[in-house]
């Protein structure tokens, strides 16, 4: 079966309309809802069919590839980013947008709300490559290990500039953080703040594998099975 010209136009478009978002601030996804308008039926139909059909790749394939990878390795080394978890609040994945706006966002991270405060640990040990300090993530961090990059935002403190290297400091957490240092497994490297684009206290938590986000998720249940 072959699909006709427009629908493959419509498909490009579709696919140059999703942009996929850095440093935990999440990214628009804009459908051209209006372009489907200018085709005639069937084409209509291919295009709806086509457009679901990306998403459902888009929603599942990504977190799913990862879960195979995850399988194969050990987690015992990881910890848990936050102290005094208290829930859950946004998953992974298309969403509504939070603020009201219209249409649907993607949302690279796990948002896991914990009282404003809360010691954050860093994951895995590695690298501090980046100190974000940005509208959407907020005050946030970029640790690197191996092929690995984890995303801390919505974090308290402030951000300095020293030489050309970033700072993250909190002083009543007794927390400074430079762009460049190395950091072990579950080290105290922020606290929960409120900076950035956020409703409420709680982290932001990405995680990239080379240039792909992995749902978060996966992870914690994989860093579960081995504890
Ligand atoms: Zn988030």
């Amino acid at each position: 079966m072959q699909l006709a010209p427009n629908s493959l136009q419509f498909f490009q478009l579709l696919l140059q309309n999703i942009v996929i978002g850095d440093g935990g601030e999440p990214v628009k996804l804009t459908l051209k809802l209006k372009s489907l308008k200018r085709l005639s039926w069937p084409d209509r139909l291919w295009g709806i069919a086509i457009m679901t059909l990306g998403l459902v790749v888009i929603l599942n394939g990504r977190p799913q590839a990862m879960a195979t990878n995850l399988e194969g390795q050990t987690w015992t080394g990881a910890s848990f980013p936050v102290e005094n978890f208290q829930a859950y609040t946004s998953p992974f994945g298309f969403r509504h947008s939070p603020t009201g706006g219209r249409g649907y966002e993607f949302h690279s991270g796990l948002d896991i709300a914990a009282p404003e405060g809360s010691y954050i640990r860093s994951w895995w040990g590695g690298t501090v490559v980046e100190v974000i300090n940005d509208s959407g993530c907020g005050v946030g961090l970029v640790i690197e290990s191996g092929d690995w990059e984890h995303i801390y935002c919505h974090l308290g403190g402030q951000v300095q500039t020293h030489l050309g290297r970033r700072t993250l400091i909190d002083r009543r957490g007794g927390i400074q953080v430079v762009e460049g240092q190395s950091v072990p497994s579950a080290a105290r490297i922020a606290r929960v703040g409120m900076s950035g684009r956020t409703t409420g206290p709680h982290l932001h938590w990405g995680l990239r594998y080379g240039d792909r986000w992995v749902d978060p998720a996966l992870v914690l249940r994989a860093m579960h099975r081995d504890r």
